[in-house]
């Protein structure tokens, strides 16, 4: 038989997938894949249950409801003061993974050079390369995570179409600053690309680090596009509502590609996600405040196990190197050892990189009830405990 597309058929299964097994396997607690495990807002919750019953269950319309695209634009205003047009800057889709996959192939024919920075999430090679990209990586390096400017503007050539950037950056939490922001917005510039920009975790930033959309800077608002995520900003993953915000002639093409991938996403999702981005400010900002203190319980848990903790200025995760603790082989045996053994489950950072990846950094989850991160730091203290002390008599 001919080879299907090989492509497909040389990836693995996603890492979350993989790691999420096997926690359910061994019953480890689950601070590998992001995901909180408290309910969302419960009047957002009972919107999508109202909104099953009253008989408006058929296709809604191919960019989304007039409703949410109304409350994306308006929340685009209030949060950052961007002008986007409801009808024909926004497009709603299943979640925003379905946002990144629409937006690249709204910009990318093969052949075109995308400047990508690692570590980076998991769906973006693969959906690059199935268009034909040709991605060109930039890497972040822990502990600083500073970006690399040299190196990032010798990443852009005659063929860059693109730049995918997300901030805040998942595994890493880094959060881009504005003087970053500047420089990546003056190579854009120069080059006549664009920006993909994910930013999924906007709302998920831990003072004093401030989101700032490129999208908000001079120049920049014709050029990106900007993707956002119900599942991150109400604590409801399983309901893959994504977003895109940009300029209508780039939005228009992103609404070409969702309407070839799934066309629509649920409506009682998608009116209750509009309930959602009406709240009031106070919601927004207690999520940062409430995640902070969980990053803060667990990196200094994990600190006092012995690893040394990475900072993270937003986001659902935080970096550890757990080097310090002796353990003699790699990110994924750690994490198959501590899911197996001690009963908490993780993910190797390597899962984020293309390559000759660090080897001893993994990312822990913080979105859990805090009994939940204090019992996951009770079963490593007693998993590290006799492993410290075979390193110190080996
Ligand atoms: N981008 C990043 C950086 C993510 O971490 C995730 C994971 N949730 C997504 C995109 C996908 O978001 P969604 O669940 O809305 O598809
Ligand atoms: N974004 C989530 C994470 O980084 C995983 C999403 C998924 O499993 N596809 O953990």
């Amino acid at each position: 038989m001919k080879p299907a597309n090989t492509l497909l058929s040389n990836i693995g299964t996603t890492i979350f997938t993989v790691m999420s097994a096997l926690a359910v396997q061994h019953k480890a607690i689950n601070l590998g894949q992001g995901f909180p495990d408290v309910e969302g807002p419960p009047d957002v919750v009972q919107a999508a249950a109202d909104a099953l019953l009253d008989h408006r269950n058929q296709y809604p319309p191919m960019t989304g409801l007039p409703e949410l695209r109304a409350a994306v634009a308006a929340a685009n205003k209030r949060f950052y003061g961007l002008n986007i047009d409801p009808n024909g800057g926004v497009v709603v889709t299943s979640g925003a993974t379905e946002a990144l996959a629409a937006s690249l192939t709204a910009l990318i024919n093969p052949g075109d050079e995308v400047v990508v920075i690692e570590p980076l999430y998991d769906t973006y090679l693969p959906v690059i390369k199935l268009l034909g990209g040709i991605p060109k990586l930039v890497r972040v390096n822990p502990p600083g995570w500073v970006l690399p400017r040299a190196e990032l503007a010798a990443a852009f050539s005659p063929n860059t179409k693109l730049l995918l950037l997300n901030s805040p950056m998942n595994p890493c939490g880094k959060v881009f600053t504005a003087d970053e922001l500047r420089f990546i917005a003056g190579l854009l510039e120069q080059h006549d690309a664009y920006a993909v920009c994910d930013e999924v975790y906007e709302h998920l930033v831990f003072a004093p680090a401030k989101h700032i959309p490129l999208m908000t800077l001079p120049g920049m608002a014709e050029r990106c596009l900007r993707i956002g995520s119900a599942g991150k900003t109400f604590s409801l993953t399983g309901w893959k509502i994504g977003y895109v915000s940009g300029p209508n002639a780039l939005v228009s093409l992103v609404a070409k590609a969702h309407q070839n991938f799934t066309f629509t996403s649920a409506p009682n999702l998608q009116r209750a996600v509009a309930v959602g981005l009406n709240k009031d400010d106070d919601y927004f900002t207690s999520l940062g405040s409430k995640l902070a203190a969980k990053r803060d319980l667990l990196s200094a848990g994990l600190q006092e196990l012995g690893f040394e903790v990475l900072p993270s200025d937003g986001s659902y995760f935080v970096t550890a190197d757990f080097a310090p603790l002796g353990f003699s082989g790699d990110d994924m045996e750690f994490c198959r050892a501590i899911t197996e053994q001690a009963g908490v489950a993780a993910i190797p950072l390597s899962a984020f990189y293309d390559g000759h990846a660090p080897r001893h950094f993994v990312r822990f989850a913080f979105c859990k009830q805090d009994s939940v991160l204090q019992e996951a730091l009770a079963r490593l203290k007693a998993w590290v405990a006799p492993a410290q002390r075979l390193t110190a008599t080996a």
